[in-house]
């Protein structure tokens, strides 16, 4: 039977009667919509649907006071069948199962759209990393390295840098991984460091990615981007790259947001003078000649260009129908529902989906990667063109798609990512 309707153990009555959807269920219902265009079959579609191996840990680590806390830790490899699992590790007091097997899946589709030899993971930490100490924070990165430690590795799965965690992370799934195993790998992870074997450019290789695909997306409207107003949800390492290689561009910043707040100017935001702000006083709240305002209002404000560069579910379908941006694109992963993706779709909007948006990141990872097993390193001149290569051509490739199916980006994007990996997985067959 073609399109059956597949569902995880999440979809029980409760969970998909939760205000906020689950986003293993949008991933699942991206899946259904991709599967149907593909006309894929039941066996591979169910396989599709179903992560390859799913880690719970528990993580116990001594907090400052001498207490112990035991933190609740996953790691899901989705895919391998295109290479090596990869994806990054989030730390958040939100992060759920469900997520991590969603930005999993998204990964997955993510790599096979770039065409880099990567299957799909994430992990993530149930905690509050804004709270704890550099000790703390070390501490519960090291055990839950060792937890996982047995299941990733260069040629098996890869982590990297994702909400809440970074580079100096990083470096402590590489000491404590190196340490286990007796020798240093630091291609166990990406995301490094630069002088412990980091790319240069990988730091804003999320924002500048998403940067091509915003000229390209301004090609395709026919926009001028020197005339164009931008704004951005998510201050992050994402948003705030995103905002000042945009800005570069000519494009003017005019509302910006991060978990305490939003903040708008008519007259533009300069994005270089609001990084260091941010950087000074740990918020874009405040930024003198600014307004306040709340998330809400920045999602639907007076724009050009739009980039949800946040958590998932951020445009719902009742905020999408006050969207006023021509274009999205979606720094963050899974931040707009399938039922408000219809929304965009009957208004015209033009949306950048995040596995072809923010694909730079995993590029450059890949880019990291491959330096890493060379033993060579790569001016940042030249990670930077080739990633405009990759991430140009992938959007070039969705374009068509789209163009030729009569599809949104988004679907377009998913009938590339999940037909490459179901071709990989008919090519295989299923062992035994
Ligand atoms: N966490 C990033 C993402 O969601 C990067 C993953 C990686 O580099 O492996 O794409």
């Amino acid at each position: 039977m073609r399109g059956a309707k597949i569902m995880s153990q999440a979809s029980s009555p409760k969970a998909m009667s939760q205000s906020k959807p689950n986003p293993f269920e949008n991933a699942l219902e991206q899946l259904r919509i991709a599967a149907e265009y593909l006309k894929l079959e039941d066996g591979i579609h169910k396989m599709l649907a179903s992560p390859k191996r799913q880690l719970t840990v528990s993580v116990p680590a001594r907090m400052d006071d001498g207490s112990v806390n035991v933190f609740t830790g996953y790691r899901v490899q989705y895919s391998d069948v295109r290479g090596p699992c990869k994806g990054g590790i989030r730390y958040h007091p939100n992060v759920s199962l469900d997520e991590v097997k969603a930005l999993a899946a998204w990964m997955t589709w993510k790599c096979s759209i770039a065409d880099i030899p990567f299957g799909g993971a994430k992990g993530g930490v149930i905690c509050n990393p804004k709270s704890m100490s550099q000790g703390e924070l070390e501490r519960m990165t090291r055990r839950y390295t060792a937890g996982i430690a047995d299941f990733i590795g260069p040629y098996r799965d890869v982590p990297a840098p994702d909400v809440y965690t970074n580079a100096q992370v990083m470096a402590w799934i590489v000491d404590t991984y190196s340490s286990l195993k007796g020798y240093m790998i630091p291609e166990v992870v990406t995301g490094k460091p630069v002088p412990l074997g980091g790319s240069l450019g990988r730091d804003k290789a999320t924002g500048r990615g998403a940067v091509f695909c915003t000229v390209e997306a301004a090609k395709v409207k026919g926009m001028d981007l020197k005339k164009s107003t931008f704004a951005v949800e998510g201050y992050g390492n994402a948003g705030s790259n995103y905002a000042e290689l945009l800005q570069a561009h000519g494009a003017k910043l005019v509302a910006a947001s991060d978990s305490k707040g939003g903040v708008t100017s008519k007259a533009g935001i300069d994005a270089v003078k609001l990084n260091a702000y941010k950087e000074k006083t740990g918020s874009v709240v405040g930024m003198p000649g600014t307004q306040r305002i709340d998330d809400n209002q920045l999602l639907q404000s007076e724009v050009d260009i739009l980039c949800p560069a946040a958590l998932e579910n951020a445009i719902t379908p009742d905020i999408a129908k006050g969207v006023k941006a021509e274009v999205i694109v979606e720094c963050a992963n899974g931040p707009t529902t399938p039922a408000a993706d219809k929304v965009l779709d009957a208004n015209k909007v033009f949306l950048v989906p995040d596995v072809l948006a923010n694909s730079g990141g995993v590029i450059v990872s890949y880019l990291e990667w491959v330096q890493n097993l060379d033993r060579i390193s790569w001016p940042e001149a030249e990670v930077n063109s080739r990633l405009e290569a990759k991430i140009t051509g992938a959007f070039k490739e969705v374009h068509q798609t789209s163009q030729k199916r009569g599809t949104s980006m988004r679907t377009a994007a998913l009938i590339v990512g999940v037909g490459r990996v179901a071709d990989a997985i008919r090519t295989l067959g299923i062992f035994p």
